[in-house]
């Protein structure tokens, strides 16, 4: 499925076929990810995106990484991603060149590109669910061509862009794209996490991980880790974690009795996304508490209101907004909040294929997250 070429120099500029002075021209070429249907994809070259619209921004890529959603649309479960995609929605870069309507960037600033796409006008955004806004919300690497690639095309750049302060550790930012603030606003904000109360978090990969972190902010008495891997646990014990159950070895219900004198929590917070785990977080809630739901479900679930009825409980659903970003920006740059520890992988950009075979395969690889620089 790879194309190649051979680059030709013109005679009279002495630049690549396509290529113009300020690099910058329509027919130029770059490289990226291409999603070619489940199971099917390609490091090829595609045309440099171009500005389409007076809102956009074309940007650079720094640095970027695969997230699990990415699996997702690997495994074709994202049918609305097309046939010869580019995929990716995190990353940092520099703007390359602005549309002109854009106000708040120019050329040469180093931007954290957010996962979620946000026109600043429409009811929602005005609403901060910048998730659902009505002209963009999750579309990057999605519904238009995303991050894992050379150049991208950043839509309503202006409000889904965000300065990166000079000195900054770029690749720690990499992290506030999606999963830290989808781990803090679907998490821990929506789960209600207190001072002195008890959490438990269902899924140490990367976006519990992100929750496990951010849930410090508010000191809870607890936070119970929950999964499969013993690596897993332990880096979530490293990060803070004050109770690890491997639930493959043990019953994760009855430990948290014994943790919460039979009480149940006061947050579960569900980051896998199947049914067996959301089961699991039911029955792990006490009365009074939330289930805050972060996983991507494809599957119904059995919701159990026979015993759940009469528990005061409550659930909430959230694509993340990214509203939180600004906010965790400052946490990371003041060092309170310290992301790069997600960060287990780097690879090159141009070897993303196998920065997937070691995503795809994170338990026997103890990845996390892989960073791909495209220096
Ligand atoms: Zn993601
Ligand atoms: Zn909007």
């Amino acid at each position: 499925m790879t194309t190649t070429s051979v680059p030709v120099k013109t005679k009279q500029t002495g630049l690549l076929a396509g290529e113009t002075k300020n690099g910058i021209g329509p027919g130029e070429k770059m490289k990226a990810l291409l999603y070619f249907g489940p199971g099917k994809k390609s490091w090829e070259e595609k045309p440099k995106p171009l500005i389409n619209e007076p809102t956009d921004a074309l940007v650079k890529i720094l640095k970027t990484t695969i997230c699990g959603t990415d699996l997702h649309i690997m495994k074709g479960d994202v049918p609305t991603v097309s046939v010869g995609r580019i995929i990716g929605h995190e990353g940092v870069g520099i703007i390359e060149e602005v549309g002109t309507a854009v106000s708040n960037f120019k050329k040469g600033d180093h931007v954290l590109i957010s996962c979620i796409t946000s026109c600043g006008k429409c009811d929602y955004c005005k609403r901060g669910m910048y998730s659902h806004c009505e002209n963009g919300g999750w579309i990057l690497g999605h519904l238009i061509d995303g991050t894992q690639a050379e150049y991208v095309r950043i839509p309503y750049a202006d409000t889904s862009l965000y300065h990166i302060p000079a000195g900054s550790d770029e690749e720690a930012l990499v992290m506030l794209s999606d999963i830290l603030p989808t781990g803090f606003e679907c998490g821990v904000l929506n789960g209600k996490v207190q001072p002195g109360n008890t959490v438990a978090i269902v899924g140490s990969g990367p976006i519990g991980l992100a929750a496990l972190l951010t849930a410090q902010f508010y000191s809870p008495a607890e936070i119970i880790m929950i999964d499969p891997d013993d690596n897993r646990l332990a880096t979530a014990k490293k990060f803070g974690a004050t109770q690890i159950i491997n639930n493959s070895k043990e019953n994760a219900i009855e430990r948290v009795k014994q943790l919460t004198n039979n009480k149940g929590v006061d947050t579960v917070i569900e980051a896998v996304g199947i049914p067996a785990t959301f089961e699991l977080c039911e029955s792990l809630v006490g009365p009074g508490g939330t289930i805050a739901n972060i996983g991507v479900h494809g599957k119904s679930v059995e919701l159990h209101l026979e015993k759940l009825w009469s528990h005061n409980i409550t659930i909430t659903t959230r694509l993340v907004d990214t509203v939180t970003t600004p906010m965790l920006l400052k946490t990371v740059q003041s060092k309170k909040l310290d992301s790069k520890q997600l960060i287990t992988h780097h690879f090159k950009l141009s070897d993303i294929i196998n920065a997937y075979d070691t995503f795809q395969n994170a338990a026997r690889e103890k990845a996390l997250k892989v960073i791909l620089s495209n220096e």
